[in-house]
């Protein structure tokens, strides 16, 4: 019997493995240098968060979801987005007590029952930053320059953000209604799905992906246009502070978060090179969240990116991403072979990344993979360079060969470990 992987649930190894770990480890370094720490939740919470977190009328909830009952008759959900977890574990843990700011990533696998397609698979990775404590426009500034530099520092060039605010408690109800209003004339252009978000969550039509809602609602009132003096100014801080930074932006009003948990600013980074959607990631601020989780008023900013779909931008990056080894040891002999692996063990343990054959291969074979693997550096040995003690060390990229003094003591080893890193 031989068994596939299910549907939409990618392993991930190979020639892959090398661009993953290395963008892991570049967003992973940047993240922590602007002061986030890493924060890790169970693959499976109760339904009920994610119902309350995600919103009842999403389509995640509604259509994506992978529930299931346990043998305690509990229903579990399996994590399809972090931030509801996130938030969950925060309060649980009253993590907010002993900081007014905490700054948190989440570098975790969701699970969404979609329609696998180019970029969009059931099992999928993100990263995800929370920024809690901080109403100032400073958190949102400092998060989005942060992801502008990330895609800079990645070479990505063709990639836009969008900024948007969706006002707040005090200036959405009343743009709610003069919506409604407006989409009540045009109710029969829009679909079935719009006609249920306006009995919910009216801004969500904004969201809708068929064109002829998205025509008709082209030219309704935006929130961006209603919104009260503190989200204006709120608004003017965040564009005057990605100003100062020089990070580009557009203003979009059509980007919107429906719920009511969601404030002020909004976001996506957009690019045309990943499909109809293009959405590299996306968030804001969801000052409300907290207290529909029953914990104290805090404010929140948040950022979800999906890991897979930015590799997709990175294609080309895959050869460099490719680890290679500083130094290959090739033997000759038994004599040499000895040698070969007593030297490659303490370079290791001084952290080189020294390759040797395990295969008892040719000298010339063992050459060979030395240059398949782009090793830096060669030095061969058989029984006469380990009576001698010296040998030679040859540089694959120039091919030119140095003599060199061959011995296990400590300034042995620094002398080999400055000539492979020179
Ligand atoms: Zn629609
Ligand atoms: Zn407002």
């Amino acid at each position: 019997m031989k068994f596939q992987s299910v549907r939409g649930m990618n392993d991930v190894g190979d020639k892959d493995i090398h661009l993953w770990r290395h963008v892991e480890q570049k967003v992973r370094k940047l993240y922590e240098d602007f002061g986030f720490s890493q924060v890790i939740t169970p693959e499976v919470e109760p339904t009920e968060l994610f119902k309350r977190g995600v919103g009842e009328t999403s389509d995640i909830v509604e259509k994506e979801m992978y529930t299931f009952t346990d043998r305690n008759g509990d229903s579990l959900t399996l994590r399809p987005e972090g931030t509801a977890s996130v938030v969950r574990a925060v309060i649980q843990h009253n993590w907010m007590y002993e900081n007014s700011t905490l700054k948190l990533y989440y570098f975790m696998p969701m699970f969404r029952h979609e329609r696998p397609q180019k970029g969009r698979f059931r099992l999928h990775y993100q990263f995800g930053l929370e920024i809690f404590g901080v109403a100032d426009p400073g958190a949102d500034v400092e998060v989005l320059s942060m992801q502008s530099l990330l895609f800079k520092s990645l070479g990505l060039k063709d990639i836009t953000l969008q900024i948007n605010s969706i006002g707040d408690n005090s200036c959405r109800p009343a743009f709610r209604e003069l919506l409604l209003e407006e989409l009540n004339k045009i109710k029969d252009k829009l679909c079935a799905d719009c006609h249920r978000r306006m009995d919910k969550n009216p801004l969500r039509v904004f969201d809708c992906k068929i064109e002829t809602c998205k025509s008709a609602v082209k030219n309704m009132p935006t929130q961006l246009e209603h919104l009260c003096a503190d989200c204006e100014k709120h608004f003017s801080g965040v564009k005057s502070g990605l100003d100062n930074l020089g990070v580009k932006y557009k203003i979009n009003p059509h980007i919107v978060r429906g719920l009511d948990y969601y404030s002020r600013t909004c976001f996506e980074f957009t690019t045309d090179r990943i499909g109809s959607q293009g959405t590299v990631c996306g968030g804001g601020r969801y000052d409300y969240l907290f207290e529909e989780f029953g914990g104290k008023s805090t404010p929140a900013f948040g950022v979800g990116m999906g890991f897979e779909r930015l590799l997709m931008l990175l294609e080309d990056k895959k050869a460099d991403a490719q680890p290679k080894p500083n130094l290959a040891l090739v033997y000759a002999d038994e004599d040499g072979r000895a040698y070969c692996q007593k030297l490659a063990y303490k370079l290791r343990e001084r952290d080189l990344y020294v390759d040797l054959d395990l295969e008892g291969r040719s000298v010339k074979s063992q050459f060979k993979r030395a240059n398949k693997i782009h090793a830096k550096y060669v030095i061969a040995v058989g029984s006469r360079e380990v009576n001698e003690s010296r040998g030679k060390i040859k540089n694959m990229a120039t091919t030119q060969e140095n003599e060199i003094v061959l011995g296990l003591e400590e300034e042995d080893l620094q002398r080999i470990m400055e000539e492979v890193r020179s």
